[in-house]
């Protein structure tokens, strides 16, 4: 799908139209999400989840500078005068998210936004902050890559077996998978599990904080214009949990931003978001737990008038290819959704 997009995208670009339909394109927001910078380090490999990188660092400052050329740049402070008062901005309003709270979005991005003036928006898990912990698809990841070939026994609840072999890339999906759609699955247990059956330890504490920011480093964003959210405490599936335990998740994590950062916290990204990783219940939760913004990942473009705040739909640039970027801005209908 990815190759379709950017043929399509290079057509568009070649023609000449995305500079024509730019021009009525103001009633739209689009907002991009990303999880990881890549470092401008050839054939680059992590010891973690290699999925969750993005574009490379220099890649990631052509992005901004191309939306700082050619959208509206928006806060999370601008969303609800924007979309409530009728504001029309004369290009379409674009905000810039990250989520999970990984270093190289202060070391890396942060120093490109500061140069841009742009204000992002960074969704942090909180229980991954305070106890400086990766999240579980780090953890699989690292011990996947680490793995020796064999066959593993999950046991309960899942009662898979799990062959590791050659495409340590399918093996990994289909764990993820799982855990993204077994419901009241223990991911904590079921990672000592996977960790005993190949005998290779979680990672250490030492290699898992050098990964995630500090409660320091996130008030040293915020006097910069950098903007917090919450991306629940645990990481948990939404749609997989009580309502008890989500209103927890949805409302401790806010709790502790506010707390130890002093601000005021106003939306969440919910984890995966994808269309069955929240439900109603969710949203209303999170309205109850006082957010005015929840923002889900399964792709797409918002309108601006008449938006749904508590699914602002958000769509991935993880690509180095400018030209997607471009078409994105220009055919949010169509780029939105190929991606
Ligand atoms: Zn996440």
């Amino acid at each position: 799908m990815k190759g379709k997009a950017v043929i399509v995208a290079r057509l568009l670009e070649n023609t000449g139209l995305n500079r024509l339909k730019r021009a009525v394109l103001h009633q739209y927001l689009i907002v991009l999400n990303y999880h990881r910078i890549t470092p401008d380090v050839r054939s680059f490999v992590s010891d973690f989840d290699d999925n969750v990188f993005g574009p490379t660092v220099s890649n990631f400052r052509h992005q901004m500078a191309f939306l700082k050329e050619n959208a509206h740049i928006i806060s999370i402070d601008d969303l609800k005068d924007i979309s409530i008062n009728g504001q029309k901005p004369s290009r379409p309003s674009v905000l810039i998210t990250f989520d999970d709270g990984y270093k190289d979005n202060y070391t890396l991005a942060l120093p490109i936004l500061k140069e841009y003036r742009i204000p992002a928006l960074f969704f942090i898990p909180t229980r991954n902050l305070i106890e400086r912990r990766v999240g579980w698809w780090d953890e699989i990841s690292y011990i996947i890559k680490r793995a020796k070939a064999g066959i593993i026994s999950l046991g309960e609840p899942l009662n898979r077996d799990v062959v590791i072999g050659e495409d340590r890339h399918k093996v990994k999906s289909e764990l993820m998978y799982m855990m993204k759609t077994t419901p009241f699955l223990n991911l904590d247990e079921l990672i000592d599990t996977m960790a005993a059956a190949t005998g290779i330890d979680r990672p250490s504490l030492k290699e898992q904080n050098a990964e995630l920011m500090t409660l320091q480093e996130l008030r040293e964003m915020i006097k910069l214009g950098m903007k917090i959210g919450s991306h629940t405490h645990s990481h948990h599936i939404l749609a997989n949990i009580d309502e008890d335990s989500q209103y927890q998740e949805l409302s401790y994590s806010k709790e502790i931003l506010e707390k130890e950062l002093g601000v005021g916290v106003s939306a969440i990204s919910y984890p995966v978001g994808r269309h069955d990783s929240f439900n109603n219940q969710t949203k209303w939760l999170a309205k109850q737990a006082g957010y005015e913004f929840g923002f889900s990942f399964y792709a797409g473009f918002n309108k601006l008038h008449g938006l749904d705040f508590y699914d602002i739909r958000r769509v991935s640039p993880a690509t180095n290819n400018l030209q997607f970027l471009s078409a994105l801005i220009s055919f949010p209908g169509i780029f939105s959704s190929l991606w």
